[in-house]
C-alpha cells in the first residue's frame, strides 16, 4: 500500500466535548502528535487584553504576531505556547481570555494568518490530530479522517462544572450553561470558519459516553481508513 502524505486527524466542535482530552488519548493510541489550534486564538486575545491591541482589529493582532512570532514548542507534550519570547501558555487559559477569544476569533485577517500557519504546522508535523473548529472545513478539507464531535449544552455545561469544581475553582452551572451557548452562537454565526460539521465529516454525539467510550470509537474509525503500519499498534485500554 502507498505511504499517505501525512495522518492528519481532524476533530472539531464546540467547547465542553472533550475535544482536548480525546485529542490527546487518541494521539498517543494512534502514535501521532497534537495541534490545539484554540491555544493559538487564545494567544491572539492575550494580545488584545496585555498589548492594548484592540480585539476586533484583525489586521493589528495579526501584524503584532507575526512580528513576535507565536510557535509551539514542540520538546514538551503538550506543547508549550510561546509567543517572541514569551511564554503563554498558563495566560491562555486564563478567565479574562475565555471571553475576549471569540471576538478575536471572528476576526477574517486574523483568521487567514492563523489558518496558513496551522497549514506551515501540519507539513512540519504532518503525523497529527488537530483539534478546534475549522480544522476539517477549512484548513485541512483533505485531511485523512474528519471528526466533528458534539453533544447537548447541558451535557457539555454540567461536564465543565464537574472539571472547575475538581480544580477546586468554583462554578455556577447556569452562568457555566450561558457561557456555553454564547460562545456556541458567536462561533457558529462568523462569516468566516464557522463552527460547523463539514460535509464528509464524522459527527460523533458524545453526550451519552464517557471519554474513553469516545476515544475508543475514534480509534476504531480511524484505523478502518489509516493502513495499520502508519499508526501504533493497537492495544488494550488500561483501566487504571
Ligand atoms: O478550543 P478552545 O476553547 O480553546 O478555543 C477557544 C476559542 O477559539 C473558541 O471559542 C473559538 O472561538 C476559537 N477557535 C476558532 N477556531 C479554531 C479553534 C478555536 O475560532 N480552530
Amino acid at each position: 500500500m502507498t505511504a499517505p502524505a501525512g495522518v492528519i486527524v481532524t476533530m472539531d466542535g464546540p467547547a465542553g466535548t472533550g475535544k482536548s482530552s480525546v485529542a490527546w488519548k487518541l494521539a498517543q493510541r494512534l502514535g501521532l502528535e497534537v495541534l490545539d489550534t484554540g491555544a493559538m486564538y487564545r494567544a491572539a486575545a492575550v494580545v488584545a487584553l496585555d498589548e492594548g491591541v484592540q480585539a476586533d482589529d484583525g489586521v493589528a493582532l495579526a501584524a503584532r504576531i507575526a512580528e513576535e512570532g507565536l510557535a509551539f514548542d514542540w520538546s514538551f507534550r503538550p506543547p508549550r505556547l510561546l509567543l517572541g519570547g514569551r511564554d503563554l501558555t498558563e495566560r491562555i487559559r486564563d478567565a479574562d481570555v475565555n471571553v475576549a477569544v471569540s471576538v478575536v476569533a471572528r476576526q477574517p485577517a486574523l483568521r487567514a494568518a492563523m489558518v496558513e500557519a496551522q497549514r506551515v504546522i501540519g507539513r512540519a508535523h504532518p503525523r497529527l490530530v488537530t483539534e478546534g473548529r475549522d480544522q476539517g472545513s477549512v484548513v485541512f478539507p483533505d485531511a485523512v479522517v474528519r471528526f466533528y464531535l458534539d453533544a447537548h449544552p447541558e451535557v457539555r455545561a454540567r461536564r465543565r462544572v464537574d472539571q472547575m469544581r475538581a480544580q477546586g475553582r468554583p462554578a455556577d452551572y447556569e452562568a457555566v450553561l450561558r457561557a456555553i451557548q454564547q460562545r456556541d452562537h458567536l462561533d457558529e454565526t462568523r462569516v468566516d470558519g464557522p463552527l460547523v460539521c463539514a460535509p464528509g465529516a464524522q459527527r460523533i454525539d458524545t453526550s451519552g459516553l464517557t471519554l474513553d467510550q469516545v476515544v475508543l470509537e475514534l480509534e476504531s474509525r480511524t484505523r478502518i481508513v489509516v493502513p495499520a503500519d502508519f499508526l501504533t499498534p493497537s492495544r488494550a485500554v488500561q483501566t487504571a
